[in-house]
């Protein structure tokens, strides 16, 4: 029984954080929204004890339908980094702001990626793509995220400084554009460089908050030196070009992992 401690552990974590937001912000929305997706993330992390198959998938599909079918097309909350800028501009702290700082500011000081491994909507539809593992070694092109990241910066700065008219509207619309750019580069990324997460390596802007932050992850693949037979099995299958048998912060790629857990399902010696 002890093995599913973890499951009941999240649960716990967000089922509070669903009652304090509840009872904080008087809005019975938050106790609806963080236990279900606490319930989401431990259901998939007790399919994966059990050794099912698909079980980080379930847990994708749930969380990424939900926000961006419910919370981002009917209910008109742009969850993406523009809505984030936007409702920092505003100085409410609301779903986005919360949103950020739970799961990508905050949030991955204790469980590092698992936002992009579990929950991302824009990854839930590129890991349906062929190229699981990717086919050549990784680019040098992760100078781009910082340009998407000031692009996304500027243009709700703009926003305001030009005394936009219904701003909510823009916001709404911008989610939408948002999304069609990012799945369609994403697609054509992963196409034309062999490999799913391409988008995640280069083009997110979201990974300028993610990195720093997953470095200090409590949550992280660890390696047992004494059982690995140094075959190299974990490295060829990682979708993110992690060197996990390193055990060191700095080891190559260490802010990239998404916990996929992969490595670890794959290793012959159970040395992850
Ligand atoms: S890197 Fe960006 S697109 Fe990729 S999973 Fe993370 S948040 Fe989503
Ligand atoms: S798959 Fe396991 S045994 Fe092989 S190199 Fe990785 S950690 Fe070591
Ligand atoms: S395969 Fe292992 S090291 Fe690579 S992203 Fe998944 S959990 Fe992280």
């Amino acid at each position: 029984m002890k093995q599913y401690l973890l499951p009941v552990m999240i649960l716990a974590i967000f089922g509070t954080l669903a009652v304090v937001l509840w009872q904080a912000m008087d809005n019975l929305f938050y106790l609806f929204n963080f236990l279900y997706i606490g319930i989401s993330i431990a259901l998939g992390i007790f399919l994966f004890l059990r050794n099912y198959k698909h079980a980080r998938r379930i847990t994708q599909l749930l969380v990424g339908l939900y926000m961006l079918i419910y919370l981002g097309l009917a209910s008109g909350e742009n969850m993406q980094i523009e809505g984030f800028w936007y409702y920092l501009f505003t100085g409410v702290f609301e779903a986005a702001t919360i949103h950020y700082a739970v799961a990508k500011i905050f949030g991955p000081l204790l469980f590092g990626r698992g936002w992009c491994g579990y929950a991302c909507w824009t990854a839930m539809a590129l890991d349906f793509l062929p190229y699981k593992v990717p086919a050549a070694p990784r680019k040098r092109l992760g100078w781009i995220r910082y340009l998407t990241f000031a692009a996304s910066f500027l243009f709700v700065a703009a926003l305001f400084l030009a005394q936009a008219g219904n701003i909510e509207r823009i916001m709404f619309w911008a989610f939408i554009i948002g999304n069609v750019l990012y799945y369609a580069s994403g697609i054509l990324l992963a196409f034309a460089f062999q490999d799913n997460r391409a988008f995640c390596k280069y083009i997110c802007p979201i990974t300028v908050f993610l990195k720093p932050m997953s470095y200090f992850s409590l949550l992280r693949v660890t390696c047992d030196k004494s059982k690995c037979v140094s075959c190299g099995k974990c490295k060829r299958i990682c979708p993110m070009d992690v060197d996990m048998t390193d055990n060191s912060r700095n080891r190559k790629n260490g802010t990239e992992c998404i916990l996929c857990f992969e490595c670890a399902r794959n290793c012959p010696k159970d040395a992850l």
